[in-house]
């Protein structure tokens, strides 16, 4: 099951799906824009422009002498009538007034008005009262202005008067200027047509009440200017479609100026529901309400709330439109008609918009409704982030084997192969929750302030798990996933561990951390489990590339934030209220005290020496790093051995104070291989913790005694290295000698790095390299730049038999990332003692490398000194119909040979490089004997030793076929080289039968230079 899931890494461009109505525009005949209710507006409806200024404009000579005397007032003008729109200050006492009551009001209003007759411009016989009341001993008076008897619209002037006679605010919107002929040029029942012009009106049932229709000046203001229209109002009364208007129609040149709607609008409730399956594929489908969608009503946009509600205010019948685009969600169908509803709504009748098959498909209803969820779920969890606050994009392909996957960098998610029966990923609500799990560690992360996000995928996929697990309550990821309901895809109730349990595949090592918090909500209760999940990740956001280390954090911060709920108080020292069951649980997947105590661990692993003398000092320090738990770890040891781990033995430590402990290991002879380790009782766990240099895959410390670089090659001017054996099949990323280049790619486990950009040497740029290109950068070039089959290198022979338990050393870098799965890279030594004839195997491995790493081995372990030492290294990349399996290339650089004794023979291991071996192939010749010959003759290599590299050429290439020509340059005879020295020619040609007496010449290639000797036959 491991390949479900794969948190594939897409870049998704977002484009912006904001949905832009175009309501239909309507005009009347003159041009003015019809609302979508019917109502035309005035300009100032529309206008954001208020007009309202604290500086006097037209009358400021006026308001000044005013102000004069009145100090303290303040006035906002009316920026176009340049009248004071409100004003107010110390309350100014009506001169001859010292009370008002209900008999005198409007005459103490009137001789206000008066006595300030500069600034108000007004005679009584322009105002009309309107309003004249008493509250809380407060009076006030309003006027409509009035000109040549005629009212005019939208004015007024307002007075507020307190009892003792004094005014304490006012307010002038009055038009001086209006300059307007009253009789009016168009007929009324002119006037009645243009008062419904636009609007859908039936002539038998509708009409217009226009015959008490009453004449008013209209003023029309735009932002810097007024002008006045003469206008009758209309009462357009439309019980056809429940809709009532007051027109006012201008009575000179019959424009329509302004028409109200007289039907205020109705609060019209709509809920919205879609039928999804709750549980599992399994679940009957019911009709659930949703939430947070967004739906346009005439043009207009609302989003339901958590209950799929919404109000709408509308005064007429109503398109609404809708598709499954919301606040927290959109969802897509690849390739299909997305889901999409219309309707009509009217007002004050309910409405139910149903998301069915009608309209929608299941899935995208589903991945809505569930998306949703998890949403709501979060922000029950957590009301102030707002990480997931953002409209998450959730796509359906129909494409792909079924799985999904989750963008981490936006946190958008995929479905693959959505309609396939092996594996249903849409209706499986856990699969969401669980990629809604990767979306809140991605965003949450950020929100947090860390740019990358949650960096190490095992605990992506360990807090993705649990999202799901812990939303749900069930442990099992992917429940109801399978045909067979027996099956599920991820299960959090496990017993796995770390390390025993790793593989580098983030789900499978994931389910270690994810298990250990099911274990905790197991002993505790899912409210706490889900707070303690969600708080840690908030306030720790344990992280780290290495996955041990990661695992540790999430340790500690469980613990740190277990001590800030319920009778925590902040203080580690004494414990938490859920340690004993954070620690229980986390041990049982061994990544609590043990992995603790194994992290607190610190050494500075012994050196090579050449002391053979004094016993070797072992330092170290361990500790119990949970400092609430009193206890010091237990039996600390030391474990040696000087023959690669065949017999071990362990001494106890010598605790020293400050967590340091030291043990010595007794002194050991020239040639010594020394290995060790250390291992110390966590009580906590009960079990034994071991400490060594990769804790991951047990490695030991190592140290060499009394050895001496004998030879060295650091490949920037490396002479006699054989690439290429007849048995590779490799016709791309074959072994070379050359630059490296950066290759470097993001792959579901991270950012890996498949051929280094440098060499090893410190001044050099060249090592061995599987193809050394980057490929022109392209992925294509890439995988055609990779080894495609076994391709093989061979050292030249070197002299090691004068040196003393001689080591080959090397540095090594193996990149080997999952593609396609299947098999991984792999990475083969060998060594021959004679030469290349025979090979023994020292080591196939597959484990990558993270970086250059010097990899050793006692040459003696596996064959014989010689004077024809050669090492071979074999590099397998495979491919299924032509795609790479794994990524993986093989680099080796900076070669020693070691040996534990001093001088001379040091010196010939160094000198015997590639130039000799060469110089071999040119002395080499060949002899026949006996010449003249009479039945056969033996032709051989005249120098034994240096012929036996030819050989291995010979073997490797078939470069070397012994030809026998006649004096005519005719081939009459071949050779097959077997791995004998000596060759015997028995006078016959290839049919085998006897050739004449007479000369003939014996022939053969080496590295491109022919040998050849005259024989005679007699
Ligand atoms: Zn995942």
């Amino acid at each position: 099951m491991g390949k479900l899931f794969i948190t594939i890494v897409i870049t998704i461009l977002v484009i912006s799906n904001s949905v832009l109505f175009s309501q239909t525009e309507k005009l009347t005949s003159n041009n003015k824009l019809i609302e979508a209710d019917g109502s035309i507006l005035l300009p100032a409806q529309k206008s954001v422009n208020m007009n309202l200024t604290t500086q006097p404009i037209k009358s400021e000579q006026n308001w000044f002498d005013f102000q004069a005397k009145n100090p303290s007032w303040k006035v906002f003008f009316n920026g176009i009538t340049g009248m004071p729109h409100r004003a107010f200050g110390k309350p100014i006492q009506v001169n001859g007034f010292s009370s008002v009551n209900e008999n005198n009001i409007e005459e103490v209003a009137l001789a206000f008005i008066e006595q300030n007759r500069k600034l108000f411009n007004i005679s009584p016989d322009e105002l009309k009262l309107r309003k004249k009341l008493q509250i809380n001993n407060l009076w006030t008076l309003s006027y409509s202005q009035i000109y040549q008897g005629i009212e005019v619209l939208l004015t007024e002037v307002e007075l507020r008067i307190r009892p003792d006679a004094k005014v304490m605010a006012f307010g002038i919107n009055f038009y001086k200027d209006i300059n307007l002929e009253i009789v009016p040029a168009i007929s009324q029942s002119k006037a009645k047509e243009i008062a419904y012009e636009g609007l859908t009106f039936d002539n038998k049932k509708d009409q217009v009440l226009s015959d008490e229709g009453k004449l008013f000046i209209l003023p029309v203001k735009t932002n810097n200017s007024v002008s006045f229209g003469l206008v009758r109002e209309m009462i357009v009364d439309m019980p056809s479609s429940n809709q009532k208007f007051a027109s006012y129609v201008d009575m000179h040149n019959g424009e329509i100026l302004w028409r109200r709607n007289l039907i205020a609008n109705v609060e019209t409730s709509i809920n919205v529901k879609g039928g999804v399956k709750l549980v599992s594929r399994l679940s009957e489908q019911t009709d659930e309400n949703f939430g947070n969608l967004n739906l346009l009503v005439n043009g207009q946009s609302y989003y339901t709330d958590e209950n799929g509600n919404v109000t709408v205010d509308i005064s007429s019948a109503s398109p609404i439109t809708s598709s499954l685009n919301g606040k927290y969600a959109k969802v897509v169908y690849d390739g299909q008609t997305n889901a999409s509803f219309t309707g009509t709504v009217s007002p004050g009748e309910p409405f139910n918009l149903l998301w069915s098959n009608n309209n929608s498909h299941r899935f995208e209803r589903t991945l809505y409704y569930h998306a949703n969820h998890a949403h709501s779920f979060y922000k029950m969890m957590d009301p102030v982030s707002k990480a997931m606050d953002f409209q998450l994009s959730v796509t359906i392909y129909n494409y792909g084997q079924p799985n999904a996957g989750s963008d981490l960098e936006q946190g958008n998610i995929s479905f693959f192969g959505a309609n396939g029966t092996s594996l249903y990923v849409v209706e499986t609500p856990s699969v969401l929750y669980h990629e809604y799990g990767h979306s809140i560690n991605t965003r949450l992360y950020k929100e947090m302030g860390i740019s990358q996000g949650m960096v190490n995928l095992a605990c992506h996929e360990a807090l993705a798990d649990l999202n799901a697990g812990l939303m749900t309550d069930q442990p099992k990821v992917g429940y109801l996933a399978f045909p067979d309901t027996n099956e599920t895809i991820r299960n959090l109730v496990n017993t796995r561990k770390y390390p025993a349990n790793i593989n580098g595949e983030s789900h499978n090592d994931g389910q270690i951390l994810g298990g250990a918090f099911w274990d905790l909500r197991k002993v505790t209760n899912l409210d706490y489990a889900r707070w303690l999940v969600h708080y840690t990740k908030k306030m720790g956001t344990p992280d780290d590339e290495n996955t041990g280390i990661a695992f540790f954090e999430w340790f500690i911060e469980t613990l740190i934030t277990d001590d800030s709920h319920g009778d925590g108080d902040n203080d580690m020292s004494n414990g938490t209220p859920y340690s004993k069951e954070i620690i229980e649980s986390f041990n049982k997947h061994d990544i609590g005290t043990k992995l603790a105590m194994q992290l607190s661990f610190e050494h500075t692993p012994y050196g090579d020496t050449q002391d053979t003398e004094n016993p070797y000092k072992i330092q170290f320090v361990v500790r119990n790093p949970i400092t609430f738990l009193n206890y010091e770890p237990k039996n600390v040891k030391l474990h040696y051995s000087n023959d690669g781990l065949k017999t071990k033995t362990e001494l106890a430590a010598t605790y020293l104070g400050n967590d340091t402990y030291e043990a010595y290991i007794p002194a050991m002879p020239k040639g010594t291989i020394m290995k060790y380790y250390m291992s110390a009782l966590d009580e906590g766990s009960n079990q034994n913790v071991y400490f060594s240099k990769d804790n991951l895959n047990f490695k030991p410390y190592e140290f060499l005694i009394g050895y001496k670089v004998g030879f060295t090659d650091d490949f920037e001017n490396s002479t006699g290295w054989i690439f290429g054996d007849p048995s590779d099949a490799a016709t791309g990323g074959r072994w070379e000698l050359g630059v490296p280049q950066l290759v470097a790619m993001q792959a579901s486990t991270g950012y890996v790095v498949i051929q280094p950009g440098t060499d090893h040497s410190e001044n050099g740029t060249k090592c061995l390299v599987t193809g050394a290109s980057n490929g022109g950068g392209t992925q294509q070039g890439i995988i055609a730049n990779m080894p495609n089959g076994k391709t093989t290198v061979i050292s030249p022979p070197f002299d090691i038999s004068g040196t003393e338990k001689p080591i080959f050393s090397y540095y090594r870098f193996f990149s080997n990332v999952p593609y396609i799965g299947g098999n991984p890279g792999s990475f083969r030594t060998l060594v021959s003692s004679n030469n290349g004839d025979n090979w023994v195997q020292v080591e196939l491995t597959n484990n990558p490398t993270d970086d250059w790493e010097k990899t050793y081995f006692p040459i003696e372990s596996f064959v014989q000194k010689s004077n024809r030492f050669r090492v071979k290294f074999e590099f397998t990349g495979y491919r299924y119909s032509g795609i790479p399996m794994y990524f993986a290339e093989g680099l080796v650089d900076d070669i020693e040979i070691l040996t534990a004794n001093d001088g001379a023979n040091i010196t010939d291991v160094q000198n015997y490089t590639l130039r000799q071996a060469q110089d071999d192939i040119k002395t080499s010749s060949i002899s026949v004997s006996p010449n003249p010959f009479v039945d056969f003759v033996t032709i051989s290599l005249n120098e034994a030793e240096s012929s036996s590299f030819d050989k291995l050429r010979m073997t490797s290439f078939k470069i070397r076929e012994i030809l026998i020509f006649d004096i005519y340059g005719k081939i009459i005879k071949t050779l097959k080289p077997n791995n004998s020295k000596n060759l015997i020619w028995d006078a016959t040609d290839d049919n085998g039968n006897t050739v004449s007496k007479g000369i003939y010449f014996v022939r053969t290639q080496i590295e491109g230079k022919y040998i050849s000797e005259k024989i005679i036959l007699e």
